[in-house]
């Protein structure tokens, strides 16, 4: 575990944040961060995002752009396509019974 600010080993366990990841401090600086990545993805990087998705960009391209993983970004296009309610009502075909 290193320190995102000053790249110290010298972090301690600083209990956890809301969703109960364990949170740490860096007793060198004094910084506080959390182990996963992700939460440091910014509103206005997300915003950006919007708007890059809505071009023909290849997602590999948006990633490369902004600056995040691949990974990331596939998982939060998943993310933002289950909280848009679908536009067009997908019929199920009739189960004949
Ligand atoms: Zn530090």
């Amino acid at each position: 575990m290193q320190c995102p600010s000053c790249h110290s080993e010298n972090v301690i366990k600083n209990g956890r944040i809301h969703n109960h990841k364990p949170k740490f401090a860096c007793k060198a600086c004094g910084r506080q961060f959390v182990e996963n990545p992700q939460n440091r993805i910014s509103e206005d990087k997300k915003a950006l995002i919007d708007k890059l998705l809505l071009e023909s960009i290849s997602r590999a391209g948006i990633a490369r752009v902004v600056g995040v993983s691949e990974r990331w970004l596939h998982s939060y296009v998943n993310q933002k396509y289950k909280e848009t309610p679908p536009k067009v009502q997908v019929k199920k075909p009739k189960a004949s019974a």
